[in-house]
């Protein structure tokens, strides 16, 4: 399988982030990205391409153009307002109650950075540093060019390695470690190509949330997704069941919310639902949010699935027939992480299941 990978992600260089107001270790670390990435290399099943750039036209196709404008001068004006922390996160934001019966003209953008941020953002832990835009806009190509190798390179399915990740962000807003929605860009260029339906699939462990309000009231974009329910997990504002699309999107919204300690059996019944779903969508290609978070280790997530399941998924994902193209999203135990990419991406392709540690190859991708 070809892998689209961009080093432009390790100048979105995260120690930190906010949880509950405390200052903790981050979770969406650079070595992620650079675990998957080495890992199948080791595989030697894999063959790596660059991306290429894109444009701001499917960045826009999306997106507000202020959130783009936003991101693209963030970083710059900390340094210039001398915000005096080495990352920018909103101070307030700016919450729909704020102006609750008042016009929507006096819902603005203040030009103070830290004010400007919480016009944009969902929560606080997203922070922004020097090389965020950069590493943003080279996901968005990863992306992109994972839908130009499927759709004009012959490919049957790619896989995008991006981070930072995307289904948090929203029209408007960025979000969740996410800053542009690489899944929703990908689906929506790929609508734009072909005119098919397109169909994505969101595995990650939380509710793509930006996702869903992308596409929400768009029949011809289905988005299913399995995640932990929004009663007990971020990203809370969205993902419950009831949440069907409205207007011309009626029908074209499938959450499945599910339990703490989901077993890989739970998982799979919830999994058929989604791809039966996705089976009877019209159009010919397939976006998978792929993010595993969902495996029994992940330190932010409560589900109990094991990584030969995703040999499974990937196996039955491939299964509906559809192109795939493949875009990496969140999972935070970095020590399985490549394997479980590997493996995932190895049941999509047909292969059998094989742990990497009996090609002797350790789970950091060097030799055992
Ligand atoms: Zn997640």
């Amino acid at each position: 399988m070809r892998v689209v990978y961009s080093p432009a992600h390790l100048g979105h260089d995260i120690t930190t982030q906010t949880v509950m107001g405390v200052q903790v270790p981050a979770n969406e670390v650079a070595n992620r990205a650079e675990r998957i990435r080495a890992t199948l290399a080791a595989d030697g099943g894999f063959v790596f391409a660059d991306p290429t750039e894109h444009g701001d036209g499917p960045i826009t196709a999306v997106h507000h153009p202020g959130l783009l404008k936003f991101l693209s001068e963030a970083w710059e004006e900390a340094r210039k307002q001398r915000v005096p922390y080495d990352f920018l996160a909103p101070e307030t934001m700016t919450h729909a109650s704020a102006t609750e019966g008042m016009s929507p003209r006096f819902r603005r953008e203040s030009p103070k950075i830290e004010g400007r941020a919480g016009f944009w953002a969902l929560d606080t832990s997203t922070y922004i540093v020097s090389g965020t835009y950069a590493a943003a806009r080279a996901a968005v190509d990863v992306a992109l060019t994972a839908v130009d190798l499927v759709l004009d390179g012959g490919e049957r399915a790619a896989y995008g390695l991006c981070r930072p990740p995307g289904h948090h962000a929203a029209r408007s807003m960025y979000g969740g470690f996410c800053y542009f929605n690489n899944a929703a860009i990908a689906a929506q260029e790929i609508s734009r190509r072909t005119g098919e339906h397109v169909s994505i699939l969101d595995v990650d462990y939380h509710h793509g949330n930006g996702t869903e309000q992308i596409f929400w009231r768009r029949g011809d974009v289905l988005y299913t997704s399995l995640h932990a329910h929004p009663d007990r997990q971020y990203p809370f504002v969205l993902g419950w069941e009831d949440e069907t699309g409205e207007g011309d999107g009626v029908g074209a919204n499938l959450n499945v919310a599910l339990p703490a300690g989901c077993s890989n059996e739970t998982y799979l019944v919830a999994l058929d639902r989604a791809l039966d779903r996705i089976a009877d969508e019209p159009g010919s290609v397939m976006v998978v949010s792929l993010g595993f978070d969902t495996y029994g280790q992940d330190p932010i997530g409560d589900f109990a699935l094991t990584t030969p399941v995703y040999h499974e998924v990937g196996k039955r994902a491939a299964a509906v027939g559809k192109r795939l193209v493949i875009l990496a999203e969140g999972g935070y135990y970095i020590p399985a992480l490549g394997e479980n990419a590997r493996t995932w991406l190895r049941g999509a392709e047909g292969c059998a299941y094989e742990p990497l540690p009996a090609l002797g190859f350790s789970e950091a991708g060097s030799r055992a």
